[in-house]
């Protein structure tokens, strides 16, 4: 049963980290990343230069030091994922953006060495909101109010056959 618990918590983990729409942002104008089961540690991304930057907080949205955590990435073409190096810099996580304007991230955090790594996953999107003007992947606008342009992933046709 136990099983069945951390599939769930992972699925529900996995739609909240897919929406995009209301997710306040980080401290520094960031994308949340949920990097825990229980809230406790959160990464921040933001891309300055080419460039993205994943800080952690903790539950109070307050840094929390790099020490023994460790972060890969993956994304881009999900036919031929590609697997950016994260390097260390201070207390954030850096890895250099991909080509396109729009990918999947998938983020796999590990608080410890032998800790279970938490899956957290994005789609980076470049193009511009036209509600409120941020990049789609630090949009925040609502579910309701939204253009034709922002889809939900989800669809009407049955999925299985
Ligand atoms: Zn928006």
């Amino acid at each position: 049963m136990k099983l069945i618990t951390i599939l769930v918590t992972t699925w529900l983990l996995s739609l909240t980290a897919w929406g995009h729409a209301g997710a306040p942002l980080g401290p520094n104008g960031g994308r949340m990343l949920e990097f825990s089961k229980d809230g406790s540690v959160q990464g921040e991304l933001t891309l300055t230069n080419g460039i993205f930057r994943v800080a952690l907080l903790d539950k109070n949205r307050k840094p929390v030091a790099l020490d023994q955590q460790s972060l890969t990435v993956q994304g881009g073409d999900r036919n031929r994922p590609e697997k950016p190096t994260v390097t260390r810099d201070g207390n954030t996580f850096t890895f250099p953006a991909l080509a396109g304007e729009k990918y999947p991230l998938v983020f796999q955090f590990r608080a410890k060495p032998n800790a279970r790594a938490v899956t957290a996953r994005m789609t980076f999107d470049a193009s511009i909101c036209s509600a409120c003007k941020q990049a789609e992947w630090r949009c925040q606008c609502g579910e309701d109010d939204d253009g034709p342009d922002h889809d939900h992933d989800h669809d009407h046709a049955p999925k299985k056959k």
